[in-house]
C-alpha cells in the first residue's frame, strides 16, 4: 500500500500557497502537518509562478505518497482601486473622493478603477467600500460614464490595489471575466482538481463554468463561493448546481451585514451536507498568526465551531500564502481538528435518500444503510468502491463516526477527493470478483493499520464488479 500522510483527521486543511509556501521543502512539511489541498489563488501571482508551484506539489505527492487537491482559485469580478502615488492616500471622513475609470495615478482626491462601467453602474446613495470595508464611502454624483463623486463616510489610508465593493450595486461585469477565462484555461491545462469561482450571483454562474470545462475535455470539479448578496438569494439553486461551495467570509461580511455571516454560515453549512456538496469555510480563522506564531484564544475557537458546524474543510489564506509562521498555522489548525473530533463533536447526519424515482436511488440508499450500519454496529470501517467519487461523498456526508475508505480505479478522483471530509483515497485497480476485492481490500486496510482483529468493515461495491456501475451493495464483515 501506499505511504499515507501521517495525520489521519476527518475535517480537511486547505491551505492557499504564495511566497511563504512556495518552497520543495515547507510545501512537504506543510503537506506532512496536515494539509490536504493546496489552493492557488489566480488574483496574485504569475501563471509561471503558479505552473511551477502545482508541479511541486505533484513531485511533493509522488515522493510521499499523499493525494494533495489542487484548487485553483479564480478571481471572478473583483473590484480593485488602481495604484496610489506614494503608495498611499488619506481619505478624511467628510471630505470628497472621485473615484475615475481608467489606469491613471490616484493622486490629490482622485482614485482609479479599472472597471469600465463603475460610473455606469453606480446610483447616487449607494454605498462604496474599500480595503475590505475599512473605508465607507457614499456616491454623490455619476456622470454615467467615467467619473464618480463619493462623500468620505469612514476615512483612513488608502492603499494601492484595494479591493472595491459595491453591495448595493448591479454590477454589470461577468461573472467569469476576460482574466478569468485565461487562468482557467491555463488551469485547467496543468490538470487542477478544482476550480473555485469568486462572487458568483446565479447558479447559472456555475453552469458556465461547468460547460467551460467541459467544453476543454477536463472534470475538475467546481466551487462556488459564497461573497455576494445575490448568492444568499439564490443559494439552494447554486448548491444544487454547483460541486462544493465555500462560504466565503472575507468579502461576505463586507458585502452583507457582517454581523450576519455568523449565521450564514451554519445554514450554508447545513444546506451542503443536506445535500451532499462538500463545503470549506475560509477567511481570517487564524488571521493573527500571519504576524504571531501562535493564534488567539477567539481564532482557535473559530476553527473549532466551524468543525462543529461540519464542514469538510477549514481554510488558510495568508496565514499561510505571505505569514511569517505557515507551518505553526497549520499545525494549530490541525491540532483544534484533531482535538474536537477525538471528543466526537462532529454530528451523524442522518438523510434517507431521495425519492424511488430519482436514478440514484439505489445507490443513495446503500449509502445511508452503510452509514446507519455502522452505527448500529460500531463499524470501524466504511469501504467505497468508486469512480467518480461519488458514493464516498454521499457517505461522508453523514458524517458516520467509522473511518471512510475510498478505493477507485481513477487516478484523478484520489486527490480531488482529499477535499471531502472523512475521505482516505487509495489506489486499486483489480477487478477480478466482488468476494475476491472484498477480502483483498480487507486484508490492505489490516497491513496498513487501518482496523484490527475483530473489527466490523462495511463494504459498498456493486455487483458484478466489472460491469463497474452504480453501487448496489452493502456487506457487513468482520476483520
Ligand atoms: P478571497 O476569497 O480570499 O479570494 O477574497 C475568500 C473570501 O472572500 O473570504
Ligand atoms: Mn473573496
Amino acid at each position: 500500500m501506499t505511504q499515507q500522510q501521517p495525520v489521519s483527521k476527518s475535517t480537511k486543511i486547505v491551505a492557499t500557497l504564495g511566497p511563504a509556501t512556495s518552497s520543495e521543502e515547507v510545501l512537504q512539511q506543510l503537506i506532512l502537518e496536515g494539509v490536504n489541498v493546496a489552493r492557488i489563488n489566480f488574483s496574485h501571482g504569475s501563471h509561471e509562478v503558479h505552473g511551477t508551484t502545482i508541479d511541486t506539489v505533484r513531485r511533493i505527492d509522488g515522493e510521499l505518497g499523499t493525494y494533495t487537491a489542487v484548487l485553483a482559485d479564480l478571481q471572478g469580478p473583483k473590484l480593485r482601486v488602481g495604484d496610489i502615488e506614494g503608495g498611499e492616500m488619506m481619505l478624511e471622513a467628510g471630505e470628497t473622493l472621485t473615484v475615475k475609470v481608467g489606469t491613471g495615478m490616484g493622486k490629490d482626491g482622485v482614485v482609479y478603477t479599472d472597471y469600465e462601467a463603475f460610473a455606469a453602474d453606480v446610483q447616487p446613495g449607494e454605498r462604496v467600500l474599500m480595503d475590505d470595508g475599512k473605508l465607507a464611502l457614499t456616491v454623490t454624483e455619476t456622470n454615467g460614464k467615467d467619473e464618480v463623486r463619493c462623500d468620505i463616510v469612514h476615512g483612513g489610508p488608502l492603499r494601492p490595489r484595494k479591493g472595491l465593493n459595491l453591495p448595493e450595486t448591479k454590477v454589470s461585469l461577468p461573472c467569469i471575466t476576460p482574466k478569468d477565462a485565461e487562468d482557467l484555461e491555463f488551469a485547467l491545462s496543468k490538470d487542477v482538481d478544482w476550480v473555485g469561482l469568486s462572487f458568483v450571483r446565479h447558479a447559472s454562474d456555475i453552469v458556465e463554468l461547468k460547460e467551460k470545462i467541459a467544453a476543454a475535455g477536463k472534470h475538475a470539479k467546481v466551487i462556488a463561493k459564497i461573497e455576494k448578496p445575490e448568492a444568499i438569494e439564490d443559494i439552494d439553486a447554486i448548491i444544487d448546481a454547483t460541486d462544493a461551495v465555500m462560504v466565503a467570509r472575507g468579502d461576505l461580511g463586507v458585502e452583507m451585514p457582517m454581523q450576519e455571516v455568523p449565521l450564514l454560515q451554519k445554514e450554508i453549512v447545513t444546506k451542503c451536507l443536506d445535500k451532499s456538496r462538500p463545503v470549506i469555510v475560509a477567511t481570517q480563522m487564524l488571521e493573527s498568526m500571519i504576524e504571531s506564531a501562535t493564534p488567539t484564544r477567539a481564532e482557535v475557537n473559530d476553527v473549532a465551531n466551524a468543525v462543529i458546524d461540519g464542514a469538510d474543510a477549514v481554510m488558510l489564506s495568508g496565514e499561510t500564502s505571505v505569514g511569517k509562521y505557515p507551518l505553526n498555522a497549520v499545525r494549530a489548525m490541525r491540532q483544534v481538528i484533531e482535538n474536537i473530533e477525538a471528543h466526537g463533536k462532529v454530528e451523524y447526519s442522518e438523510r434517507p435518500p431521495l425519492h424511488p424515482d430519482d436514478e440514484r436511488f439505489i445507490s443513495d440508499s446503500m449509502c445511508y444503510n452503510a452509514c446507519r450500519l455502522a452505527r448500529r454496529v460500531n463499524a470501524a470501517a466504511i469501504v467505497t468502491m468508486t469512480f467518480s467519487g461519488y458514493t464516498a461523498i454521499q457517505v461522508s456526508s453523514q458524517r458516520p463516526k467509522a473511518k471512510i475508505y475510498m478505493f477507485t480505479a481513477n487516478r484523478r478522483v484520489l486527490s480531488q477527493m482529499s477535499l471531502v471530509w472523512g475521505v482516505f483515497a487509495m489506489p486499486y485497480s483489480k477487478m477480478v470478483s466482488t468476494d475476491h476485492t472484498i477480502a483483498d481490500i480487507k486484508y490492505i486496510l489490516y497491513k496498513g493499520g487501518k482496523v484490527k482483529e475483530g473489527d466490523f468493515v462495511i463494504h459498498l461495491a456493486s455487483m458484478p464488479i466489472a460491469d463497474a456501475g452504480m453501487t448496489n451493495m452493502v456487506k457487513l464483515s468482520r476483520v
